[in-house]
């Protein structure tokens, strides 16, 4: 298999004295669907939120192509990688959240412009071409010029997706973008994502409660318990075959 993109080794994560995460090792590899599942506060979203440097590990190391994004120095204080660094490894991953955090004041095409213009200093036109081409992706190409005030929570989080994309990430992170939605509007969403999945060679790493979804799209499962990685494997080996009690009481609540 090839070189692994993102390395975590044995990463730790307090929060005062509350110890959320407690001993991470994770390869993320190049085009790899990983699902990652668990119950509400055993840290899932802590382990995403840091690897877009939203927050830092109290110890253990994540390497992303290479860089270490934080050093531990001799007094035991974590220092984040270089801003160059860390700016071109922002730049290598997109994130979709639970609240899908559009700029109001602009329209959605303005919206998947912005990053890389302002951020990656690309050329306006391209940029455009690619939004265009990413809001049809998504089923919006007849929205280009609405706001988001004017669409569902579906539209929405179509609209972040979109706006991920056009950024051309190695890797994509979806951090429960279903759960903030009426139920009518997951579907549509599931979908887009099925599509990115089956079609696109990112890596994905993808907190969810939705257990079908990751059994059809996910090349590896992580259970996710009480801070540790609990159970891995394929799917089929985590969702339907694990004999884990606390894995099965977990999905118990899912049928
Ligand atoms: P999950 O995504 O599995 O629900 P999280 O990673 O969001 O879990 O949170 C894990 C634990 O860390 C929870 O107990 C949560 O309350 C705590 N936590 C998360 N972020 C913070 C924070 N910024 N400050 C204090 N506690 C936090």
């Amino acid at each position: 298999m090839s070189e692994p993109i993102v390395k975590y080794r044995d990463v730790h994560k307090s929060f005062g004295d509350t110890k959320v995460l407690k001993g991470i090792n994770l390869d993320i590899h190049p085009a790899e669907k990983i699902a990652v599942i668990g119950p509400s506060g055993s840290g899932k979203t802590t382990i995403i939120r840091m690897l877009m440097t939203l927050e830092e590990p109290t110890s253990g190391d994540i390497i992303v192509d290479g860089t270490n994004l934080w050093k531990m120095e001799k007094n035991d204080k974590m220092v984040k990688a270089n801003e160059k660094h860390l700016r071109e490894v922002r730049g290598d991953i997109g994130m979709v959240f639970q609240h899908f955090n559009l700029f109001p004041h602009m329209t959605i095409l303005e919206n998947c412009m912005s990053a890389p213009i302002h951020v990656k200093k690309e050329n306006k036109n391209e940029v455009r071409e690619r939004a265009i081409q990413m809001l049809e992706r998504v089923g919006l190409g007849d929205k280009l010029e609405n706001y988001p005030s004017q669409l569902s929570g579906g539209q929405k989080q179509r609209v972040a997706m979109a706006r991920a994309l056009v950024m051309r990430p190695k890797i994509m992170l979806f951090d429960e973008v279903t759960s903030a939605l009426d139920p009518e509007l997951v579907g549509e969403v599931l979908e887009v994502i099925r599509d990115i999945a089956k079609n696109d060679d990112m890596a994905m790493v993808l907190v969810t409660h939705e257990m079908d979804f990751a059994l059809d799209i996910a090349d590896k499962v992580l259970f996710l318990d009480e801070g540790v990685i609990a159970e891995q494997g394929t799917a089929s080996e985590v969702i339907e075959h694990s004999s884990n009690e606390r894995l099965q009481s977990f999905l118990h609540r899912f049928r």
